[in-house]
């Protein structure tokens, strides 16, 4: 596919034109110190201007993404002071390029918008029985309409690739562009116009051929190709901030975005394949006219899509491109088939939340052959080591993917892998990628070597021994190097104390610097020394132009030490790494003790009182705590102001089945934003109701929480959440509140 389309209307042009001219020769005024920026403005927005225009008419670059940004920022910098200096200069009378979006649309970036149509979910098959049900329904609905001669007449469907990127709906008034949205759940999406409208594919006015439309609402997908997606990650490399793990991610995180003049808002793509509302002029009566319409008229449609006479055609398709997706310079996760005579879909109509007329049909979970060139251990908190794959770096689901997780011995003895061999690697979503058997075609040289237990620890060079319960390899050593860094990268991770800047690469530099040799050490560094650390890790890590950032980040650094002073006892218990002890335990034991003394004054008696703890980490907990150096940390983050406070309440059962002491929901009032990945919004719904919680709609001061699933970005319940001081749970989380209060144990 080509990089963009050359669809871009000529307004997005003459736009930085009327900037260019008409601020070519600032009248020289009485303050010198204005014009002084004035002059910088004027030739930031011509240079902004110039690498725009050869960006959207011959789509090429001549600089960096990251290069552009700081043309940007710049720009934005120099504005900032002239509107200090000189309030009332001419320049700021003509529209920044910066504020930009294209006459008349809504840029209202992150607020939400009724759909004019709802935006219906499809409904998804894995598989060509399904599809094969699917046609049934569909050829059975139409005999009994008396639309088919018999049931048994093929029926005409339209097949397109499935894009895996964000559904948009872009809203036209008379050919004009109003404003984009996200889907959002269907009713309300989200305004996104500011970013999306930066997109080579979006026109701000359409094309004479919808000239008659007073009202036209296009659907598409807005993605990034892989090509896209590499240059912008790096560009976030550059400005030294995490990349996306994905397309999807990326598009979600660029689209959403407040400032979205950037140069990732430029590389989003958009393929249109809908209608929504639309009023003024007649639509054709088939899909795949529509298509056509869409292409003849200038907008940009995938045109891999076919007409499928019956649904032998339709899987003949889907297994033509099972392979073939591979191939493509964008990621594709699937299918979607339509019956192409749009007067039909009335008569199959809607379920409650999909149309009968359509469905997905999902492709297996990316997976790829590539060889096992090594595998390594790796020295986890509690010593134990784990196989990891070195691989031969392979393209999986939009990712270069160069190792995978091979879980313990056993599973290499259940393979029955060796170094050299050719393996089949799974990746599905965010999980870590996966071995799952030797490839089948591969045939072995003899040069493939077994895979071995070390004899001794990789890190530290200590013996290493056999679990009794799994046979899994255990460095014993308490001073290990390697389990120390895993600990203190525990301790900072995010369900713990959620100190992001204090990752493996930080903690080794600190660790080989000799200023982390306790967990507490880090509540006692000063700015100057996070600076330092943060200059290290960046050259280290050769990051280019990283140097000036330190600063800053040392700043956020300390910033959320200083926030982890006051994480609730459950997180800080969990945190310390306590064998034994994983979060759900930890949230018992601070919800049964109440405190930290309580905790460190008890007995493995009352320990195994408390439900889910058994005599193995009772013991643990005691030993843990009767541990003199364990002692003497707990001290000094205490002395450095860490509360250990106990944010969870215990709720005594009485007459309400519902309650229990797992169930948190009963009596409070909750607000979900998002999409879960776990479950459909109404069953989530359904099963707090169930746990005697009301869901509201929106975020106000009796909001007990916020569940957010993993696409909520920004939104407006989220900001309103951050606004009243309203907690926000993720989905993870979520799930796991809910699992423990529908199964309380007995
Ligand atoms: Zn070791």
């Amino acid at each position: 596919m080509a990089n963009m389309d050359k669809s871009k209307q000529p307004e997005q042009l003459s736009l930085f034109d009327e900037v260019v001219d008409g601020a070519g020769a600032p009248k020289p005024t009485t303050n010198p110190e204005a014009e002084k920026h004035a002059a910088e403005v004027v030739r930031l927005r011509a240079e902004i201007a110039h690498h725009d225009q050869i960006y959207y008419s011959e789509g090429r670059n001549e600089i960096e993404d990251y290069e552009y940004d700081k043309l940007v920022r710049e720009l934005r910098t120099e504005e900032d002071k002239l509107k200090k200096k000189d309030p009332n200069h001419e320049l700021l009378t003509i529209a920044s390029p910066l504020n930009q979006v294209g006459g008349g649309a809504v840029d209202r970036t992150g607020e939400t918008v009724r759909h004019a149509q709802r935006m219906l979910s499809i409904d998804n098959t894995y598989n060509e029985d399904e599809l094969l049900d699917f046609d049934n329904r569909v050829r059975e609905a139409l005999s009994s309409a008396g639309e088919l001669a018999e049931a048994s007449t093929p029926v005409d469907y339209v097949v397109e690739l499935k894009l895996d990127g964000i559904a948009v709906s872009v809203m036209y008034e008379h050919a004009q562009l109003r404003y984009a949205a996200t889907r959002g759940n269907g009713e309300d999406g989200e305004i996104i116009t500011g970013s999306l409208s930066r997109s080579p594919n979006v026109p701000n006015k359409l094309s004479d051929a919808f000239a008659a439309f007073d009202v036209l609402e296009l659907r598409g997908e807005a993605f990034l190709t892989f090509d896209d997606f590499n240059r912008i990650n790096n560009s976030l490399d550059q400005l030294n901030k995490k990349p996306a793990a994905n397309p999807r991610n990326l598009a979600a995180g660029t689209l959403k975005r407040l400032d979205e003049f950037n140069s990732a808002s430029r590389r989003i793509s958009v393929r249109f394949y809908a209608v929504g509302a639309a009023s003024g002029d007649a639509l054709p009566e088939t899909h795949s006219e529509l298509l056509s319409m869409f292409a003849a008229g200038g907008l940009p449609v995938n045109d891999t899509y076919r007409l499928c006479h019956g649904i032998n055609e339709v899987i003949e398709f889907e297994r033509e491109w099972e392979h073939k997706r591979h191939e493509l310079p964008y990621p594709v996760d699937g299918l979607v088939v339509k019956v192409n005579r749009r007067a039909w879909w009335d008569i199959l109509g809607t379920t409650a939340k999909s149309p009968r007329y359509m469905i997905a049909y999902k492709f297996n979970t990316m997976r790829a052959s590539t060889e096992l060139l090594a595998v390594t251990w790796q020295v986890g908190r509690t010593g134990i080591l784990t196989p990891v794959a070195e691989l031969a770096p392979v393209q999986l689901a939009g990712t270069t993917v160069k190792r995978a997780t091979l879980h313990n011995y056993d599973e290499i003895c259940r393979l029955g892998v060796r170094v050299g061999d050719d393996v089949l690697v799974e990746k599905s979503g965010e999980i870590i990628p996966k071995i799952l058997r030797v490839s089948e075609d591969y045939v072995r040289t003899g040069k493939e070597t077994e895979i071995a237990i070390p004899a001794s620890c990789p890190e530290c060079g200590g013996a290493v021994v056999l679990s009794e319960g799994d046979a899994s390899p255990y460095c014993q050593n308490e001073n290990c190097e390697g389990r120390k860094r895993a600990q203190f990268t525990h301790f900072a991770s995010r369900a713990a104390m959620d100190i992001q800047g204090l990752d493996e690469a930080s903690v080794r530099l600190a660790m080989n610097g000799g200023i982390l040799n306790d967990i507490a050490d880090i509540y006692y560094w000063t700015e100057a020394q996070w600076t330092d650390l943060l200059r290290r890790r960046a050259s280290d890590a050769n990051v280019k132009g990283a140097e000036k950032k330190e600063y800053k980040l040392a700043k956020i650094m300390v910033d959320e030490v200083e926030e982890s002073k006051a994480a609730p006892l459950h997180r800080v218990l969990f945190a310390l790494g306590i064998p034994q002890v994983g979060a759900t335990t930890a949230r018992d034991l601070a919800r049964t003790f109440g405190s930290l003394e309580n905790l460190m004054a008890t007995t493995t008696e009352d320990l195994e009182k408390v439900d889910g703890v058994g005599s193995v980490t009772a013991r643990g907990v005691v030993d843990y705590f009767a541990d003199e150096a364990h002692r003497k940390t707990i001290d000094r983050m205490r002395a450095a102001g860490v509360r250990f406070e106990n944010t969870l309440i215990t709720i005594v059962a009485g007459d309400d089945p519902k309650a229990n002491e797992n169930n948190p929901f009963i009596g409070r009032t909750l607000v979900l934003t998002g999409t879960l990945s776990s479950m459909k919004r109404d069953e989530a719904k359904n099963r707090l109701e169930a746990l005697g919680a009301t869901v509201s709609g929106s975020v106000s001061a009796k909001t007990w929480a916020v569940v957010a699933g993993p696409d909520a970005v920004g939104t407006t319940k989220l900001k309103t959440a951050a606004a009243k001081g309203v907690q926000i749970i993720q989905e993870e989380e979520f799930l796991r509140l809910l699992a423990a209060a529908e199964d309380p144990i007995a």
